[in-house]
């Protein structure tokens, strides 16, 4: 069994629906189970046009192959009507695999773990409030680069069901 993290985001329709519907998509799938999810983000886009996105993490494990999981993840945006019009097109949602268990790999269709995993706010902090401690061995600790995204707008949404949402958004200044 495999240990991965999968980033959700997406800023066309109700994302946060879309997002709660496709994890229960996955949790439906016997090939993995989820393990952890993160409260729900709303961030302002980068290096892309539209309105603002929503995102999530979650931890799974699962018995796939790298490429298996992507093709699961794959075959999800398309059930959710991803398009690709063009590079960072507004999107229903999207998936990507953070990382894979200790998977280092740099091949185009799947890049392990996730090229901007430490360039985007709305990675790092869903993926730092489910697994604190998160370390890459090329990387590091990757709370460390907080501050390097700390101009990127981003704000933790309340959760609708639970208190979860009440706890503090990841401080860099606790760290
Ligand atoms: P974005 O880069 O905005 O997520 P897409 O979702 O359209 O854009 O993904 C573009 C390509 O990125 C896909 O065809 C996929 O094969 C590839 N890719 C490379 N590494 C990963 C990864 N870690 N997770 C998901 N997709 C990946
Ligand atoms: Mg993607």
């Amino acid at each position: 069994m495999a240990r991965a993290f999968i980033g959700f985001g997406g800023n066309l329709g109700d994302t946060r629906q879309i997002i709660t519907d496709a994890i229960v998509c996955l949790a439906l799938r016997s090939e993995l189970q989820i393990l952890t999810k993160s409260c729900f983000y709303q961030s302002a886009p980068i290096d892309a046009n539209g309105g603002d996105y929503i995102n999530a993490v979650i931890e799974i494990e699962t018995q796939l192959s790298p490429y298996g999981l992507l093709h699961v993840c794959q075959a999800i945006e398309n059930e959710f009507g991803r398009e690709r019009p063009y590079s960072n097109a507004p999107r229903t949602l999207d998936l990507d695999i953070l990382s894979f268990e200790g998977v280092t790999q740099n091949e185009t269709e799947l890049i392990l773990p996730h090229p901007r995993i430490i360039e985007r706010s709305f990675v790092l902090l869903p993926l730092l409030e489910i697994a604190p401690n998160f370390f890459l061995p090329d990387l590091g600790e990757l709370k460390t680069y907080l501050p390097k995204v700390a101009h990127q707008r981003i704000e933790k949404l309340p959760c609708r069901n639970c208190n979860c949402g009440e706890k503090a958004v990841y401080s860099q200044a606790a760290h």
